[in-house]
């Protein structure tokens, strides 16, 4: 036991995948382990992230399953409302759509679709002002971590988005450390780094928010039912952001476990 009080997420990012059929299935499969042996819904927060096309049909599936999992949203556009944005999706049109949160600043948008830190936070502030939770990704590249410069990269994007959130709203943000080199490698980080990670990440919140001691830091980067338990022994890690494992359901359930017992 950890020994936190903060209730564990876990999230999985389903990213670009799976076609439709393979996505019912996934969804079948882990509601019937839920169903074989629930994991409570106080003992951890579990959630599913699909492409947006199918964000209504997952949100509908998951209704039937017999404990909540927030369906969250990938991405939304940096424009509020409604409006001539083609492609876009607003955060209201996802509140609209009973959607309860969404990932911001995964390092996939940030390295591959320009998502520089006042995109990031344009997304931040519309998504808090229509009431979602946000899933806010922070993460130090290779070059940046074998330079030393790893901690730093980290709290800064902690800092860039102080700027948008207004004081009551920080009890809506999850925080994902995800180190880009972790991200689908394979390679996680050793408990021992990715807590030293967190417990920076906290210090930094808590230097901006009271808020800062109860905010959930998930942990990001290759994790897998073998090294789920681990993880969530240490003090600050309150969860995983899931993405390979997360398109299996055996997996998935069993990372979810992982956390709600030990926590
Ligand atoms: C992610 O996409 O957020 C992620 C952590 O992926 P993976 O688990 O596959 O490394």
């Amino acid at each position: 036991m950890s020994g936190s009080t903060i209730t564990p997420w876990v999230i999985g990012n389903w990213k670009m995948n799976p076609m439709q059929a393979d996505a019912s299935a996934l969804l079948q499969d882990f509601k019937q382990l839920l169903n074989n042996q629930n994991i409570a819904e106080d003992s951890c927060h579990i959630g599913v992230a699909p492409v947006a096309i199918a964000l209504s049909a997952v949100r509908d599936e998951l209704k039937q399953a017999n404990r909540k999992i927030l369906t969250v949203a990938q991405d939304l556009s940096r424009k509020a409302g409604t409006g001539a944005y083609t492609g876009e999706i607003s955060a209201e049109l996802l509140k609209d759509s009973a959607i309860e949160f969404v990932l911001v600043g995964h390092s996939e948008r940030r390295e591959i679709f320009g998502d520089h830190p006042q995109i990031i936070n344009e997304k931040v502030k519309n998504a808090l002002n229509a009431g979602l939770g946000v899933i806010y990704c922070v993460g130090e590249s290779l070059e940046q971590r074998e330079s030393g410069q790893a901690e730093h990269v980290v709290l800064q994007q902690i800092c860039d988005i102080a700027a948008v959130v207004q004081p009551a709203q920080w009890k809506s943000i999850v925080v994902a450390y995800e180190p880009i080199w972790a991200i689908g490698t394979g390679k996680t980080a050793s408990p021992a780094d990715a807590q030293a990670m967190h417990a920076k990440i906290r210090e930094g919140l808590s230097q901006i928010t009271p808020e800062g001691q109860q905010m959930a830091i998930l942990y990001g980067g290759s994790v897998k039912p073998e090294n789920a338990v681990e993880l969530a022994a240490c003090p600050d890690i309150n969860g995983a952001l899931v993405g390979g494992a997360s398109l299996n359901a055996e997996s998935f359930y069993q990372i979810a476990q992982a956390f709600a017992n030990t926590k």
